[in-house]
């Protein structure tokens, strides 16, 4: 065995390993065997910095996995899944220039900065949305978001085509002749949301089946094609989808506030909507149906929905024909 310096001997010298068990680390139970070099001269423990740095690797390995915390492993995993350099992530997280290789060589994340791993591993969405704000930012180039964008890109892809796939219907009185068109709606509901102070998931459904029936009174068909049934507070789309319909994010995005006895969830505007699409007498219907309701609240708008003969002649829960849309009231107030 090669000889190592001994500070108390004061020469390099033989030395032999002992075997020392850790019991528990930062309040962890655990059960790591270090080793110790002892000078064979003076049996002093001497620092040997190779040595040392493979206990604190199996120390800190058992630690994460007993106490649950994100492993170098799965970070180097995760980032190769997208292709991304250390530099690449610092730079989407955010962090100190060499906190990403410390972790990855092992070192212990800090709490922060593990519940920030466990995100962006567990759900490639939030890796796409904070990639998206640093590129905003100007803070990581283009080519490194589209790393992250495409898998984002491919989710947002998949919920729409489910959600098409569950709303899609033949053209009937139920959804206003019309196919069911999730572009046109994903870009009204953009649009609603930027002139719209306070578009809530309950009034956004409102807004919809006003513009919807509003439409099919002067034009003959709806917009959306989508179909509405009567529920408590008004209107809402059938099969409660607009749950899916609001978590699309490519033009509008929600936040969400913990109130007494529910969540009031906002939609806002990415202000990137494409109204080339919807023709000249659809638009007026959309500006008309947003200028008659947008200072109003939430409450009124309900009961002003539930004074169509649609909702009161329709049973709860069951699809509002668009055949009740001919005398919408809606358009004969001021
Ligand atoms: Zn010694």
């Amino acid at each position: 065995m090669k000889k190592i310096y001994c500070p108390k001997c004061g020469i390099d010298v033989e030395y032999h390993i002992e075997k020392n068990t850790i019991r528990e680390y930062k309040g962890v139970k655990l059960n790591v065997i270090e080793n110790i070099a002892v000078c064979d001269e003076c049996s002093e423990h001497i620092f040997e910095k190779d040595i040392e740095e493979d206990n604190l690797k199996r120390l800190y390995k058992e630690y994460k996995i007993k106490a649950g915390l994100i492993t170098p492993e799965e970070i180097v995993t995760m980032r190769e899944k997208h292709n991304l350099s250390q530099r690449e992530l610092t730079a989407i997280l955010g962090w100190g220039k060499m906190t990403l290789n410390r972790y990855e060589r092992g070192s212990v994340q800090n709490k922060a900065h593990n519940e920030t791993l466990k995100l962006i591993i567990e759900d490639e969405d939030y890796l796409a949305r904070l990639a998206e704000l640093t590129y905003d930012r100007g803070e990581i180039e283009e080519r490194t978001y589209s790393k992250v964008r495409k898998d984002y890109v491919s989710i947002e892809r998949e919920l729409k085509d489910i959600i098409v796939k569950e709303l899609l219907s033949k053209p009937s009185i139920n959804n206003g002749f019309k196919c069911f068109d999730i572009d046109k709606l994903e870009n009204v509901i953009s649009y609603i949301a930027s002139k719209v102070n306070n578009l809530t998931k309950t009034s956004v459904n409102k807004y919809l089946s006003f513009i919807d029936f509003a439409n099919f009174c002067e034009n003959q068909n709806s917009i959306t094609g989508l179909s509405y049934v009567k529920s408590t507070y008004g209107p809402t789309i059938i099969g409660k989808k607009y749950e899916l319909i609001i978590s699309l994010d490519e033009k509008y995005y929600t936040t969400e506030e913990e109130r007494d006895d529910y969540t009031k969830v906002t939609i806002h505007s990415k202000n990137n909507f494409d109204m080339s699409s919807f023709k000249p007498q659809e638009m007026e219907v959309i500006d008309t149906v947003i200028e008659k309701l947008k200072n109003l609240s939430v409450g009124k708008i309900s009961k002003m929905s539930h004074e169509e003969d649609g909702w009161k002649s329709t049973g709860m829960n069951k699809v509002i024909s668009y055949e009740y849309a001919e005398n919408l009231k809606l358009l004969n107030k001021n």
